[in-house]
């Protein structure tokens, strides 16, 4: 049978299993999600037609407070894929000390070939099949892969609709104007940079010296790549959905940014316009080649299996921070591990999103709101604290950072399942 996401998902769980003492109750319980809706969403097409979408949202585990996790628009988005997303939220809030639990969205679609008009009624339809799934106390979504504040915006606002009151709580990643944080946009990208800062320190890696190649340019990808190139760092190599640049000098990363910005595409560089004086000897390389580049750090910042055993003893970097969920196959993982990379997992990377998601959801609940430097230096404080946290037990206990990352969240939904009460009420 071929393994699914969620299987390879769960071997992840069997192995931190091993390092922290759980009741067999709750590792029973984790190995399931909760619930799992799939419903159709009938669309009205701009042509006048009626075309229906397939749609998910599942629940994970919800022990540690209502479940949170994002909805993406994607062609590839299955039950099994949204299921495994659920799976990592679940760990990610555990991991960050968040008080929720796990949950992941999607829709099948290539929202490319949607309208606007298209893409808003498709939003709005799928929160009229959901809406009872849902709740500021119950489930949270948020954005993910090519989903953004305008479409957070409009779920938000169905979600009133339907419930007949201003419900801002409901959905994270909102825009400004709509009960939105500051700073949410950019959260994935700026917590990835803070826990790679902290991270290098213990290697003692100066910025200048180290050489990266980032994997997706979209919401997280540039964020990060951005953040670095102002740090100082080397940013070699960078690639989108299209394909990607490699310059082994440096990349001019706000030209890029701009660049993408004015065409929807990193290729549009390949010697179009001032990029190419900016940049000397840059060179177009596939995805594939982008991963097994000679580079120090490398960071998949774009979809999910990337690098598998297919591939994994191809790469040649030193450090792998994911900022995409789940870049890499447990397979993929195994040799890495046997070739001395340090892989620093998603569940802590990329939480930054999640973790500001969390204080947009305070903010909208208490009415208070928060400037941005004060949204940055929270984000900052929790995901130090927590990565340090994670590098002590993975030292202590001679694990690789996923591993301590994951039993590192075990400890806390261990303590909530316990907390609610499992089987050593009823026997002896
Ligand atoms: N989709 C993001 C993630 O995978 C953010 C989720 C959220 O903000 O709830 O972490």
């Amino acid at each position: 049978m071929a393994t699914t996401l969620l299987s390879d998902a769960n071997i992840r769980l069997e192995r931190a299993l091993k390092y922290v003492h759980i009741s067999a109750d709750a590792s029973e319980r984790l190995k399931f999600p909760k619930a799992s809706l799939k419903v159709s969403i009938p669309v009205r097409m701009d042509n006048g037609d009626l075309r229906v979408f397939e749609g998910y949202r599942v629940r994970y585990d919800d022990t540690r407070g209502p479940t949170k996790g994002g909805i993406r628009f994607h062609p590839g988005v299955t039950m099994d894929e949204v299921q495994s997303l659920a799976f990592w939220m679940t760990f990610k809030c555990a991991a960050l000390s968040l008080p929720f639990g796990g949950a992941k969205g999607g829709i099948t679609l290539n929202p490319k070939e949607l309208s606007k008009f298209e893409l808003e009624r498709l939003s709005r339809g799928y929160i009229d099949a959901i809406a009872d799934f849902i709740g500021p106390d119950v489930d949270i979504p948020a954005p993910d892969v090519y989903t953004n504040p305008m479409i957070m915006g409009w779920m938000m606002d169905q979600y009133s609709i339907i419930r007949r009151k201003l419900s801002p709580a409901v959905i994270t990643g909102k825009p400004l104007g709509m009960g939105g944080s500051q700073g949410r946009d950019t959260a994935t990208g700026t917590g990835a940079f803070y826990v790679l800062g902290a991270m290098m320190r213990k290697f003692n890696r100066v910025p200048q010296d180290t050489t990266i190649a980032v994997q997706g340019f979209g919401n997280a990808g540039s964020i990060i790549a951005r953040l670095l190139f102002d740090a100082g760092y080397r940013v070699v190599a960078v690639s989108d959905s299209q394909g990607g640049v490699y310059c082994p000098q440096g990349l001019d990363i706000p030209s890029l940014q701009q660049f993408k910005a004015s065409t929807r595409s990193v290729k549009a560089v390949y010697c179009k316009g001032t990029v190419c004086n900016l940049v000397d000897n840059q060179e177009a390389i596939t995805n594939e080649e982008l991963l097994t580049l000679d580079v120090d750090i490398l960071i998949p910042a774009a979809l999910e299996n990337q690098i598998t055993e297919a591939n994994a003893a191809n790469v040649q970097a030193r450090f792998i921070f994911e900022v995409a969920n789940g870049p890499i196959s447990s397979g993929g993982d195994r040799i890495l591990e046997a070739n001395g990379v340090y892989v620093f997992p998603d569940i802590l990377v990329n939480a930054g999103g999640v973790t500001v998601s969390y204080f947009e959801w305070v903010q909208n609940r208490s009415g208070l709101y928060w400037s941005e430097s004060e949204v940055n230096q929270r984000l900052q404080t929790k995901i130090v604290e927590e990565a340090e946290s994670i590098w002590r037990l993975s030292q202590n206990l001679d694990i690789p950072m996923r591993t301590a990352a994951y039993v590192h969240a075990l400890e806390r939904l261990e303590e909530a399942h316990s907390a609610r009460g499992t089987r050593d009420y009823y026997v002896s």
